[in-house]
């Protein structure tokens, strides 16, 4: 039987997982965990929080209270700490700071996560994102390795170029699969998100209104 989500949370937590993106997790000697920036380890002065549903507006904003469109982005602001009491508390605070994240990492534990290649996202695109499947190799290359680069998105991807046809300028940071023995779920990108395909048709529609 397919284990629980929050159980597997539990189970990860008491085989030694201690981290999330920019989040540590901290399970507490009187029960419950806390949260707070990796960044952010020893301080006293952090502003403390206690329900779940906080983590939704801990999200949003930077340190410079500039919206975070892409929730993986390495700009989790600091200064806080939420302490919850249960697991399941603890996963709903991390689908608000890291949508989907701990589920994709179930499912690839479970072998169930398909990468989707770039090329496969592009060529089911329609209307106005159908122009993304003009995308050319090389523009397309050198736009992955600037748009999903590590100091704009933590995760690391899974999918090809195309079947066959890997990434050539991706960091190390951004490869699958993920160091082992690091105590972090690791962020998986499974599938180009809905920031990189605006991108692709932008560079498409540039060298187009280029060459006239
Ligand atoms: S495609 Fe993946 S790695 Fe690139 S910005 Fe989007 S979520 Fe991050």
């Amino acid at each position: 039987m397919k284990r629980n989500l929050t159980q597997a949370l539990e189970h990860w937590i008491a085989e030694g997982i201690r981290s999330i993106g920019q989040i540590s997790i901290t399970p507490q000697p009187e029960g419950g965990f806390e949260l707070r920036h990796l960044e952010d380890a020893g301080r006293d002065d952090l502003t403390l929080h206690t329900s779940a549903l906080d983590a939704r507006g801990l999200s949003f904003f930077d340190d410079a209270k500039a919206y975070r469109p892409l929730k993986t982005a390495p700009t989790l602001r600091h200064g806080w700490r939420l302490q919850v009491q249960t697991a399941q508390e603890l996963r709903i605070a991390l689908d608000y700071f890291y949508p989907a994240m701990t589920a994709l990492w179930q499912s690839q534990l479970a072998g169930e996560l398909r990468p989707v290649a770039l090329r496969e996202t592009l060529n089911r695109q329609t209307g106005m994102y159908a122009a993304t499947k003009r995308l050319q190799d090389e523009e397309g290359q050198q736009l992955v390795g600037r748009h999903c680069a590590a100091t704009s998105c933590t995760k690391r991807i899974m999918w090809e170029f195309a079947p066959g046809q890997p990434l050539t300028e991706l960091s190390e940071q951004k490869r699958w699969p993920a160091p082992e023995g690091t105590h972090a779920i690791p962020l998986i990108c499974q599938e180009a998100c809905n920031h990189l395909v605006p991108a692709c048709r932008e560079v498409v529609k540039k060298r187009e209104r280029a060459a006239g």
